[in-house]
């Protein structure tokens, strides 16, 4: 007997997995989905993912991760939906018997983008122009084209590696950016972090096997300090909403460390995450740890009077696990400063019963997506391809730039780095023996500063050795603490 599952029994499983993330739906639209992922079972059928898998697993999961954000229920139904048209024989116009148009449209806009591949410039620019377009349409277009791409970056190591990898860069270089304009660092940092591995393999190890860093060390500190937490808050009468642990995930660490930080400045490496129902809670919590816990005083951090730039509210405070010999940071906030944290925009979408309003047009106004319109005006200039893919990263990033080896690997650097730097992240044998560099087949200073979509050439001598002018030139910390190393090292010599 075979112990491969049937189609019927994967897909009863897989309704037995969506149903509870969809109960905050009333009947009607329980039912509509419901409706939605019988056509849906029946369209893909046995079609399979190149894991082998039955392809229904793909939207479901997506779906699932926007059922999680509370979207509305045409956003749900579409992601269900969104490979029907393009991958089965069932077309957009036999869906319109069923559905709305509204539901139709995201479809369609999902669908168009569907061929949006990162390889033939002039074919990707083209379809990213339509992107940034059907986005700003409805932004709605744009939350399914972020599940659907988390899917599968959790399903790349079924890919061929160079597959692998231009997937994964094209996850960080367009997508986890978009997600971050967006505010939406649920999926923001879980694309990120899916597709780092692929990207830099090498830190990705380094972390995966450092013990400081690795994320079981950090989960289990996470599990012991949660269950203090709790007592310490239920001896004080408080009966928070949420109290869970979160490990910070590797690409943020990864991000940190490169701009200013070294592991032992960044304090929120493992953060209990505290929410509560109103501000005075928020306070009140604030002050009952203070006194049960090593508080680093100087660090607490009143995001609610003053929220981030970015309209972050929290309080922050920075305690001191003895045992682990760790800082941990709690972060304190009510339900609605938590969802516009991990949703940003989306929160706005979630679904609210019968009070939702019509469709995305009630955002169109925001301040959020004056990025956007600039994004479709750039698309509506006449540029080649390159030049239009080098103005969209250079708008999508403000704090990191992208430049290329001579045979056209993309390196991603903060804003600020120099060819030292590069020259650093290619291989620290290169940094240290680096004597001149070329940008885009000109020579350049060392120390010059690079912009996005430079060419950047190393020459290297075996005799050269850093030097400390070089401190004052590089930008990444992985750079400065190499030539330290090397400086150090020297001395003794
Ligand atoms: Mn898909």
């Amino acid at each position: 007997m075979s112990t491969q599952l049937t189609l019927s029994q994967v897909s009863t499983q897989l309704w037995q997995e969506l149903l509870p993330h969809i109960q905050y739906f009333d009947q009607a639209n329980r039912d509509l989905v419901e409706l939605a992922f019988t056509q849906m079972v029946m369209a893909h059928n046995t079609d399979q993912r190149k894991s082998g898998e039955f392809y229904i697993i793909h939207p479901v999961a997506a779906t699932i991760t926007l059922a999680e954000m509370k979207m509305d229920a045409s956003t749900i139904v579409a992601t269900l939906l969104h490979d029907v048209p393009e991958d089965t024989t069932v077309t957009l116009k036999d869906l319109a018997k069923d559905f709305s148009p509204e539901v139709i449209f995201l479809i369609e806009g999902v669908t168009k983008l569907s061929k949006i591949r990162y390889e033939g410039e002039q074919l990707y620019a083209e379809n990213l122009r339509k992107m940034f377009v059907a986005i700003s349409k409805d932004l709605r277009v744009v939350f399914i084209k972020l599940a659907d791409r988390l899917h599968n970056l959790s399903t790349l190591t079924h890919l061929r590696p160079d597959k692998q990898y231009r997937i994964a860069l094209e996850s960080l270089e367009i997508y986890a950016p978009i997600a971050e304009r967006l505010g939406i660092s649920s999926l923001q940092n879980a694309i990120e972090d899916e597709a780092f591995q692929y990207v830099h393999r090498d830190i990705y190890n380094q972390f995966v096997t450092n013990s400081n860093i690795e994320i079981d060390r950090r989960n289990k500190i996470l599990d012991r300090v949660l269950i203090k937490t709790k007592l310490v808050l239920t001896n004080h009468g408080l009966a928070p909403q949420k109290v869970y642990g979160r490990a910070k995930k590797y690409y943020s660490i990864f991000k940190k460390l490169d701009n200013k930080s070294d592991l032992t400045q960044i304090y929120d490496l493992v953060a209990i995450r505290i929410i509560v129902s109103n501000i005075e809670d928020c306070y009140y919590t604030l002050s009952c740890l203070q006194q049960e816990f090593e508080i680093i005083n100087h660090r607490t951090k009143d995001y609610i009077a003053r929220p981030k730039a970015n309209g972050y509210q929290s309080l922050h405070l920075t305690a001191y696990d003895t045992e682990s010999q760790t800082y941990f940071e709690f972060q304190i906030r009510t339900e609605d400063m938590h969802e516009f944290a991990e949703y940003g925009v989306a929160a706005h979408f979630a679904y609210k019963g019968q009070q939702r309003g019509q469709g995305s047009s009630q955002f169109v106004n925001t301040e959020n997506l004056k990025w956007i319109k600039e994004l479709v005006d750039i698309g509506q200039q006449e540029l080649s391809p390159e030049e239009y893919l080098a103005k969209v990263r250079l708008d999508l990033f403000n704090d990191r730039i992208f430049v290329f080896t001579p045979k056209n690997h993309t390196i991603d650097l903060p804003t600020g780095s120099t060819p030292l730097d590069f020259a650093f992240r290619i291989h620290e044998d290169i940094g240290s023996r680096t004597i001149m560099a070329k940008v885009n087949n000109h020579i350049a200073r060392l120390s010059d500063t690079l912009k996005n979509g430079d060419t950047v050439e190393i020459l290297t001598d075996k005799r050269q050795r850093p030097n400390a002018h070089w401190l004052e030139w590089v930008k990444t910390k992985s750079a400065r603490s190499h030539i330290k190393t090397y400086l150090k090292r020297g001395d003794r010599d």
